[in-house]
């Protein structure tokens, strides 16, 4: 018999569509095993203050389909220090609650890691961030959806692009990771994606200037990912303006746009299988794992390897946008 009776859930950093699905679900698979469940208010700074609800089936109800977070989201300074995580510790105490779900990006899970140690804890955690950039696991909650959307809005970008017959670059999220850009041009058939993975290795815009972008079409649409080593697009677009004057360059910037709507049917499904499968973990004495699909099989990796580790861009996409847009 499992020594767990209550469970906690959390969603923490930035928000994800499909986190939603994922709090049904842990909830869900947790009552139909007999476990309470103790929903935790604003990420860890709720654990911290103690902003903890009984949450009942009905709770999640009507939620699979929302954008966001129904337990909204915090970033939490205070559980960055020894002294903040032993408040988070007494609330957990208190509230009688013997284990954690937590829902988020890398930093949610590096939180994660550091508490379960220092504070022999059990936690499971479910990868829920539209980037994409978590080790172990095909995709996080929230890619597809985001991805969806970077597509539907470079559609609709593409009629003035066209039409005017305009360079675009168009800035899409993903800080430390290309997976949005790189997809997200293959996707909107876009002429190239200058992702982080690769800016160390060569100049990507400068490559592209150097081909002349593409010969045969009157517009170009360039996928940018927001980062530092990209430069982001505004940087770019000053920089063809600079040296290519005949281009009739233009910049659009995502921005929150790509965070918010109603999750994909692949989000909700992996977030459902996520959050089934986090229980399952707790009840087999998993504990400090991330819950990972791969090859469509659920797998539960190691905090330690799901922060670590780069998670690598396949770069045979990176040939085939380069071919297709030719
Ligand atoms: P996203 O990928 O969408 O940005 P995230 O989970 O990476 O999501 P962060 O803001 O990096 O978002 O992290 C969420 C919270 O996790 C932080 O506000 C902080 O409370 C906690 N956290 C992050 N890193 C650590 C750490 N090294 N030690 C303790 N807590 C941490």
């Amino acid at each position: 018999m499992s020594a767990i009776k209550c469970i906690g859930i959390l969603t923490s950093g930035g928000d994800a569509p499909g986190m939603n699905a994922a709090i049904r679900a842990v909830t869900r698979a947790a009552i139909y095993n007999g476990l309470d469940v103790k929903a935790i208010y604003r990420g860890y700074k709720g654990l911290i203050t103690g902003e903890i609800k009984q949450f009942k089936t009905q709770n999640v109800s009507n939620i699979i389909q929302q954008g966001g977070t129904i337990l909204k989201t915090a970033r939490c300074q205070e559980f960055m220090t020894v002294e903040g995580r032993q408040l988070a510790y007494d609330t957990l105490q208190r509230e009688k609650i013997d284990a954690l779900v937590t829902i988020g990006g890398d930093g949610t899970l590096s939180g994660a890691r550091i508490f379960a140690t220092e504070h022999d804890y059990p936690i499971v955690g479910i990868p829920g961030t539209i980037d994409n950039d978590l080790f172990g696991t095909d995709t996080t909650i929230g890619y597809d959806t985001a991805l969806n959307t970077i597509m539907d809005a470079v559609d609709k970008i593409r009629d003035t692009a066209t039409s005017h017959e305009r360079l675009f670059f168009i800035e899409v999220m993903g800080r430390d990771a290309g997976f949005l850009a790189l997809n997200g041009a293959i996707a909107s058939g876009a002429e190239a994606a200058i992702i982080p993975e690769i800016a160390t290795e060569v100049d990507q815009l400068g490559e592209l200037i150097k081909n002349g972008f593409r010969k045969s079409k009157n517009s170009s649409i360039v996928l940018v990912a927001e980062s530092p080593t990209t430069g982001g697009a505004m940087a770019l677009a000053e920089r063809v303006k600079n040296e290519f004057p005949q281009y009739d360059v233009r910049v659009t910037i995502l921005g929150h746009i790509q965070r918010g709507g109603s999750p994909t049917a692949n989000d909700r499904i992996l977030a459902s299988r996520m959050g089934a499968a986090a229980i399952d973990a707790l009840l087999e004495e998993q504990r400090n794992v991330m819950i990972g699909i791969r090859n469509d099989q659920i797998e539960y990796v190691p905090f330690n390897k799901a922060i670590k580790n780069d998670k690598p861009i396949n770069r045979d996409l990176l040939n085939t946008l380069r071919i297709l847009s030719t």
